[in-house]
């Protein structure tokens, strides 16, 4: 017999842009084979990212990433869900592929940049952006169907990216003012269900890391208030910090 997972295939929480996201996935990804301008439309995506996790964390990976989209609403459904192995989770692997990956990018830039000046500038820059976002959609669903949907999250570069950019954002203060984290309103109302942690994309345990200020600071939180809707106390809520 299957020996049940912990996890549970929980509805994700999707707004508008998380519905239809991972339709802009495919149209980059592939799209980018006829129109490579298409690409460029990551340029955007990265600028958004570094912004709002600047003031948010990891707040676009929960709320508007288009990869994500794809993993919580296409992939789950099809998904094993199973635990993500701590391998994927390590900071010599987050490091190590980040530093992979941006090594391999900056090569490519620099062939593309021979064609600066040229009306080929803007299709070579958009079909390397375009490749990578293949790239990403081919290795992480395939992480996603015979793992978990956010496998590929637990090490994107730019996740990795989101993480630095909120370290210098928490280091000027300015994220005390701005950033949500999931807050507890009441720590003896929590029955140790562990609901939060078998439902959150990231495998996450909220539960067991409520501050004295009853928040969640693990940079790894989503935000994406899957643990919120699924907390059968309904004492969870994305708060700022009071
Ligand atoms: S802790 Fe809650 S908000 Fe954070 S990633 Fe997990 S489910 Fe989403
Ligand atoms: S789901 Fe709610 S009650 Fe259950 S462990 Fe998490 S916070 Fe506590």
């Amino acid at each position: 017999m299957q020996k049940k997972s912990y996890y549970i295939k929980a509805n994700r929480i999707f707004n508008p842009v998380r519905k239809y996201g991972w339709m802009a996935t495919v149209l980059i990804a592939i799209g980018g084979f006829w129109e490579p301008k298409l690409g460029l439309i990551v340029l955007l995506v990265m600028a958004g990212l570094i912004i709002t996790s600047f003031f948010s964390g990891r707040y676009w990976c929960g709320n508007i990433c288009f990869h994500g989209s794809l993993f919580d609403r296409i992939i789950l459904p099809i998904s094993k869900n199973n635990k993500i192995p701590s391998f994927f989770k390590s900071k010599p692997f987050i490091i190590g592929f980040f530093i992979f990956f941006m090594a391999n990018f900056l090569r490519k830039i620099i062939a593309v940049s021979k064609y600066w000046g040229s009306y080929d500038i803007l299709d070579k820059l958009g079909s390397l952006f375009s490749s990578t976002y293949l790239m990403v959609l081919l290795v992480g669903g395939a992480l996603a169907i015979f793992l978990n949907p956010r496998t590929w999250c637990q090490f994107c570069p730019m996740g990795t990216m989101q993480k630095l950019s909120y370290s210098l954002g928490k280091k000027l203060g300015v994220t005390k003012k701005t950033e949500k984290k999931i807050t507890i309103s009441d720590k003896d109302k929590c029955i140790n269900c562990g609901k939060c942690s078998k439902v959150c994309p990231f495998q996450l345990e909220p539960y067991k890391e409520f501050s004295d200020k009853n928040q969640f600071d693990n940079i790894d939180c989503i935000k994406c208030s899957t643990c919120v809707a699924n907390c059968p106390m309904k004492i969870l809520s994305l708060e700022k910090e009071a």
